[in-house]
């Protein structure tokens, strides 16, 4: 089953797009299965959970962590973490430098933008983002790499508020792109899209989609995560 929603996914994206298999609440077979397909790119948003998983499944696994991260917990997968899409603070960003430090790492990061209407979503508003990359205190961070931009949308039926936000996404990115990393190749990643609007996503240019109940089914809450 998962090997078929796998590349059923795949299938569906457009050229050039990467596929993070989000795997959290998922047993580590499930994830297995996943990577025994070929897949190499998974993201968790629990740092216990990334952090057995990643002790439990093969090295060459590249881990994104897609979820809020609480800054007393970036010390635990700095040693491994190849991507951190959801930067919404400096706060959080200083901690990640301090322990890519550490750690003798540079760790790519994203930073999180806030489009959505719902005001529990994390991030920063498209003018939050402009001032806070204006103040200039991240070129300073020789421990972390900003690498672009993420967002998640509305949760809702109204495909056309999705595509307002994510355009509203992709507008900023270029702006911000232009104003603050023009001589920054690897300022390029796009992430957004989930399953339920990762089509859309890449019609307003996503290049990185986070697909998770499309592969791995839905996801048992009540259950605590155990290996
Ligand atoms: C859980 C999660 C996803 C995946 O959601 P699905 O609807 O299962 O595809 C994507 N992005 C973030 C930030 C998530 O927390």
């Amino acid at each position: 089953m998962i090997s078929q929603n796998l590349n059923k996914v795949r299938s569906s994206l457009k050229d050039g797009v990467e596929l993070v298999a989000v795997s959290k609440y998922h047993p580590v077979s499930e994830l297995l299965e996943a990577y025994n397909a070929g897949q190499r790119i998974f993201g968790e948003s629990h740092v216990q959970e990334l952090v057995a998983k990643y002790d439990a499944l093969p090295k060459d696994i590249e881990w994104h962590f897609i979820g809020h991260l609480q800054t007393n917990k970036v010390k635990y997968i700095t040693p491994f973490i190849s991507l951190i899409h959801a930067v919404d603070s400096m706060k959080l960003l200083k901690e990640i430098n301090k322990q890519a430090l550490k750690n003798g790492r540079v760790v790519n990061c994203l930073l999180q933008l806030h489009v959505a209407q719902e005001e529990t979503k994390f991030g920063f508003t498209p003018q939050e983002l402009v001032d806070v990359l204006a103040a200039g205190e991240w070129k300073d961070m020789t421990g972390i790499h900003i690498v672009g931009v993420m967002c998640m949308a509305t949760n809702t039926d109204d495909d056309d508020q999705i595509h307002r936000e994510f355009r509203l996404a992709y507008d900023t990115f270029c702006n911000v792109k232009k104003e603050f990393f023009a001589d920054d190749d690897s300022f390029k990643e796009l992430s957004m899209g989930m399953s339920g609007d990762y089509m859309i996503a890449q019609y307003e240019h996503s290049t990185m989609v986070r697909v998770g109940s499309m592969i791995f089914g839905n996801r048992d809450y009540s259950t605590k995560f155990t290996i």
